[in-house]
């Protein structure tokens, strides 16, 4: 029995709420504000068998063309306290939020983290990152729900690695996420923010319908010694080969498939130009995923994740 006042929606486009405006209709679509709303609409989900999926912002989604026969729960649930240099912060709190707030408090350790778009629940489930920092730097605790409860996992047991956490493999759904940060001084942070974003312009120009990165870059370190012996070191960033570079010298920069472009100034960027389809935009991705692994020998794997899609391998 619901007793909350959800207010659930048949058949929902899911290309409202994605930043790549692509997506057919959720079966359900409810929007939590409050812990509780969720644990209702997930316990309602449960009781009556019917699938769910708890998003946030919507920008590291590819949803099917036909939509997802689920219920579609996106999380709004936001909020920031904070004590001394520890901030607790609820899931549904814009990334860009909790940036600012951090450094406006003098806190430091989110701010190479601003202009990401989404929630901290989905940097927290992606390890969201950006010019060296990841959003679990400084994670001290995550409160989840499991499906029946509450618990606490403490950073160690996020098994956080690039673009990876435990949250990929189990269905919790994170609540809230404690913060240690540093202490810092404002004026530099925002500096250090501000100059990031310019150059973050550039690559992402406002309103560019996308949803970030299609494919994850390569931790350099990881790869097996005789196709990094083949890579030119000046390829390598922050530890890790760019997607991006691979994709660019098996020619997909400025390709196109119906309305789907890649960008001419980035081959990992995949862009809906007006009336996408994610049929095209999987074709696409695709094709040069497998023109990379005959090329390298090097088998991509999407970063954003694929709703009711099948695995590009
Ligand atoms: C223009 C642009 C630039 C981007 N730049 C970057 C970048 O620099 N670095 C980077 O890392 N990413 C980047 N991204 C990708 C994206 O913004 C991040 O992955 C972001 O953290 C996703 O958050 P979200 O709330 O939108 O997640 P969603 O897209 O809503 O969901 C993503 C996944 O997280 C899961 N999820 C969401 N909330 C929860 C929760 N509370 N509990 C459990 N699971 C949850 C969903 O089920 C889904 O599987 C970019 C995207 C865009 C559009």
């Amino acid at each position: 029995m619901i007793k909350l006042m959800l207010k659930f929606e048949q058949n929902f486009p899911l290309s409202q709420i994605t930043t790549l405006q692509i997506g057919g209709p959720a079966r359900q679509f409810v929007t939590v504000y409050s812990q509780e709303e969720l644990i209702e609409a997930i316990t309602y989900a449960r009781k009556n068998s019917l699938p769910y999926l708890v998003i946030g912002g919507g920008s590291n989604l590819l949803v099917a063309d036909a939509g997802v026969n689920k219920l579609v729960i996106k999380n709004e649930i936001e909020g920031i306290t904070k004590l001394v240099r520890f901030l607790k912060v609820k899931s549904g709190t814009p990334l860009q939020h909790l940036v600012d707030y951090s450094i406006a408090q003098n806190l430091s350790g989110l701010q190479k983290l601003t202009d990401i778009p989404g929630s901290l629940g989905g940097a927290v489930y992606g390890a969201a990152g950006a010019y060296g920092q990841t959003i679990s730097d400084y994670i001290r605790e995550v409160i989840c729900f499991d499906g029946e409860k509450i618990i606490s996992l403490q950073n160690d047991e996020c098994e956080f690695e690039y673009r990876d956490s435990i949250f990929k493999r189990n269905e919790f759904i994170i609540l809230e996420v404690i913060f240690k940060l540093e202490v810092g001084e404002v004026k530099k942070l925002r500096k250090e923010a501000d100059e990031i974003l310019e150059k973050r312009l550039v690559k992402y120009p406002k309103g560019i319908k996308c949803p970030g990165s299609f494919f994850k870059n390569l931790v350099a370190e990881k790869l097996p010694k005789e196709i990094l012996s083949r890579i030119p070191k000046e390829m390598i960033v922050y530890g890790k080969l760019p997607a991006g570079s691979l994709l660019e010298e098996v020619g997909a920069k400025g390709e196109k498939l119906g309305q789907i472009e890649i960008a001419d100034y980035h081959a990992n960027l995949f862009i809906n130009k007006g009336d996408g389809k994610a049929s095209d935009f999987y074709t696409l991705a695709k094709k040069y995923a497998v023109k990379v692994k005959e090329k390298f020998g090097i088998t991509l794997e999407p970063e954003v994740q694929l709703i009711n899609l099948p695995p590009i391998f």
